[in-house]
């Protein structure tokens, strides 16, 4: 028998035992009750890149607005996206949807029982088709997320970056070859809880903790000890960074907001305007200036920091009192209650900073206010060019 062969055949032997511990020590979580295919896939693109924990409220109110993969279909966009919003990664439900019209046009409206058919919507990849495969149809795919692969690099001591695709797809090719064919969605499901749960990444997380860990007799990593050395992960590419200034302008108790460009970072959604660099003050009126709008007096906010997966925001923020704005379908702001901005508008976790401001000092750094010069004596003729 090969070395590999018989590595396999040990893990194997352990995987009765991961499913009694699974049985036991199974977190209560709303996706695992009332299993749907819908249900599964909303969960599993919820999860993608977000914890646990911050998904649990998120998954209840889009079930409750959208409980089918039809009103998924047909929701409004603003609606999709304040559903979203905080969530991150928007691209994901858009995915979502365009994947739900797919199924409304090619399978009338529900999600299909095959695995070929479901890895071929948008938006759903090897992992998230075999999580509904199994979960949701109880076939016999794997369901290989982080959790599966960090604990698989460990069972089999596989020292390759775990970013590698070829070392991906080893470790899935070990995963299906102890997969148990009667029970795919209870191993899959165990699998994915051992890494979160027992088998934990090094760092914050605390790593491993192999005593009593089903798989703590077969386990490659644990018998060498090198069981937080693994997985191996090179990260090549560094996060750019960038500068930027945020600004609340408000007009009365209405604040400007502007959606971002279709395509790109944060696309179509909305954000308070904002610009690259970090602005003094005095270039902070300028820029308000150059806005349209004549600033009254103006407040610093708080610093903030955004990492997105390939770039960081250091925020600063300024807070600009403006004089009456009329509606003008020309200017790229609209101006809005700041209760309706909570309560319909999708804003970004990136301006999450900015985002609970209540009136125009909220929030802002404790000194004195800057008056600019222009009064609300000065404003009382429309929007203030
Ligand atoms: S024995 Fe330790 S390293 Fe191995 S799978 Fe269990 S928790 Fe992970």
């Amino acid at each position: 028998m090969g070395q590999m062969t018989e590595k396999i055949s040990e893990i194997k032997s352990c995987v009765t035992r991961l499913l009694d511990w699974y049985r036991r020590n199974a977190r209560d979580l709303p996706w695992r009750r009332d299993i749907t295919p819908y249900r599964v896939w909303v969960s599993e693109i919820m999860l993608q890149q977000t914890r646990v924990e911050a998904v649990r409220p998120y998954y209840e109110r889009f079930l409750k607005e959208l409980p089918t993969i039809r009103d998924l279909a047909g929701a409004d966009d603003r609606v999709l996206m304040k559903l979203w919003e905080g969530l991150g990664y928007y691209s994901r439900v858009r995915n979502m949807q365009k994947a739900a019209r797919d199924i409304c046009e090619r399978f009338g409206g529900q999600m299909p029982g095959n695995y070929e058919d479901i890895r071929s919507l948008c938006g759903i990849g090897d992992y998230t088709a075999g999580a509904i495969a199994s979960f949701a149809f109880g076939l016999p795919y794997p369901a290989v997320d982080g959790n599966v692969l960090r604990v698989m690099a460990r069972l089999t001591g596989n020292g390759g970056d775990i970013l590698n695709p070829s070392v991906r797809k080893q470790l899935t090719a070990a995963v299906e070859d102890i997969l148990p064919n009667d029970v795919p969605a209870e191993f899959n499901q165990a699998m994915i809880e051992i890494g979160a749960t027992v088998c934990k990444p090094n760092g914050v997380a605390g790593g491993p903790v192999c005593k009593g860990c089903p798989f703590e007799t077969a386990c490659q990593a644990h018998r060498m000890g090198r069981e937080t050395e693994l997985p191996v992960r090179v990260v090549k590419t560094r996060r750019r960074e960038e500068d930027r200034t945020v600004f609340k302008l408000w007009s009365g108790d209405r604040c400007a907001v502007c959606r971002r460009p279709e395509r790109g970072l944060l696309s179509g959604l909305y954000e308070f305007p904002n610009v690259k660099g970090h602005l003094s003050m005095e270039e902070a009126l300028n820029t308000v200036r150059k806005m349209g709008f004549e600033p009254l007096q103006i407040l610093p906010m708080a610093r903030a920091e955004h990492v997105f997966s390939h770039l960081v925001w250091h925020l600063i923020g300024w807070s600009v009192r403006i004089g009456d704005v009329e509606p003008d379908e020309t200017l790229p702001y609209q101006f809005f209650l700041q209760s309706d901005i909570k309560k319909r508008i999708p804003i970004p976790a990136a301006f999450a900073a900015y985002a609970g401001q209540n009136s125009w000092t909220d929030g802002t750094e404790p000194q004195e206010r800057v008056m600019t010069g222009a009064g609300p004596a000065d404003q009382q003729n429309g929007k203030t060019k």
